[in-house]
């Protein structure tokens, strides 16, 4: 059968609909070409805010306009919340929902250059507003010998760079009693002669220890770049949230890395509008990150979500234009940060890794602290790493 895969929403997603795609090739099915009309189509969904569902449902639409008499599958977080709501949408053929207490490996490979390599899933913290342990069950982990003989082989394959990703990554080792630095370790070390890099996703603050930070510095694989989710400024926020620390241990981990990385990259998920967050409290928030020494904002407007404890708490509700204003106050102050990053750090000697695209006779490609640059397309240098005066 002619297999299409849609995926909507995170890496971990994506390595997961990779990984599903290789399995049903491996069992004789073959991957629908780009204008084949497939006889089975796969739409992997995200459920993390209400755009996402939205976005969800028009995937789904937009399949059964384009293949108008496959097989129309839906699985993944949106799904597994509302398996109802999907079921009834009339170009459905069916709901499938992975059981959430056995972890489901996942490798993808984006290009030729990079692989995302799920090392966790689930999450226990429950945050207030948010639906994805609802929807992903409880962290759980594959061991670090099974990760590092999929790394190795993802390399051996000629992947350069290895992206870990999960949903609270930082929580590695429930199921086997490892722990995250040591993942990061045995990553680091792994007899592997030719070039390549390991990149950590977002790491729960609390979770990011000195430890992490200071074996970073010294490794010689990982690259210098942290995304952490901040989420509120507001340390009132931060409690309603049920959040794991409070703003003065998140500075305490920003400046330690900018003690022992000064060029690290530092990325900061950024939620604004949720219930509680007054218009003092916001002040905070603003105050806050503007004094942050961090590189980039991610910002993300709160919608609520069915199911979440959120919603019983007896809290000020932030309108809508005043969510959409927000979202652009933050939105602008990245976007400074992001300038005076690139100011303080260009020009500055670098290892860039190219990429396959060819954008219109131009290639990109990441230093190790991410930033993104370009020149004159040449195929040879696809997929190498050459030093570069940023
Ligand atoms: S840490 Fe909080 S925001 Fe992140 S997945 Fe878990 S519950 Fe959701």
């Amino acid at each position: 059968m002619t297999i299409r895969i849609i995926t909507l929403g995170c890496k971990l997603n994506f390595a997961e609909s990779s990984a599903l795609m290789n399995e049903l090739v491996s069992r004789g099915h073959r991957r629908a070409k780009k204008d084949e009309e497939a006889d089975v189509v796969i739409v992997n969904t995200c459920t993390v805010t209400d755009t996402a569902d939205q976005k969800d449902r028009q995937a789904i639409h937009r399949a059964r306009r384009e293949n108008p008499n496959a097989k129309l599958i839906v699985t993944g977080c949106y799904a597994r919340l509302k398996p109802k709501e999907i079921a009834d949408m009339v170009e459905v053929n069916k709901v499938i929902i992975k059981r959430e207490d056995i972890f489901q490996q996942a490798v993808s490979r984006d290009d030729r250059t990079r692989c995302f390599l799920k090392v966790q899933d689930g999450c226990n913290y429950f945050c207030t507003y948010c639906a994805i342990p609802y929807a992903r069950g409880r962290s759980r982990n594959p061991s670090i010998s099974f990760l590092i003989e999929e790394a190795e082989k993802a390399i051996k394959e000629g992947a350069k760079e290895i992206v870990l990703t999960g949903v609270n990554i930082g929580d590695f080792g429930r199921s086997t009693g490892e722990n995250f630095i040591d993942l990061l370790s045995e990553l680091d070390n792994m007899p592997i002669e030719s070039p390549f890099r390991i990149r950590i996703g977002s790491v729960e603050p609390n979770l990011l220890s000195d430890d992490i930070i200071d074996l970073v510095a010294r490794s010689k694989h990982i690259a210098p770049h942290f995304h952490i989710p901040l989420q509120s400024g507001s340390d009132r926020v931060l409690k309603i949230m049920n959040r794991h620390y409070d703003t003065a241990l998140f500075s305490e981990r920003v400046a330690h890395i900018r003690q022992v990385l000064p060029d690290a990259f530092i990325g900061v998920d950024c939620m604004v509008g949720v219930r509680g967050e007054t218009q003092e409290c916001w002040e905070e928030y603003v105050k806050y990150i503007t004094a942050l020494s961090v590189s980039q904002l991610h910002v993300f407007t709160y919608s609520e979500r069915a199911g979440t404890r959120m919603l019983s708490m007896d809290l000020p509700i932030v309108s809508m234009k005043e969510r959409k204003e927000r979202s652009k106050a933050l939105h602008r102050i990245s976007e400074q940060k992001l300038q005076a990053f690139y100011a303080e750090h260009l020009p500055s000697p670098a290892t860039v890794l190219w990429e396959a695209k060819n954008d219109h006779g131009l290639m990109y490609g990441f230093t190790e602290n991410y930033i993104r640059l370009s020149r004159p397309y040449d195929k040879t240098l696809v997929n190498t790493f050459t030093s570069v005066m940023q």
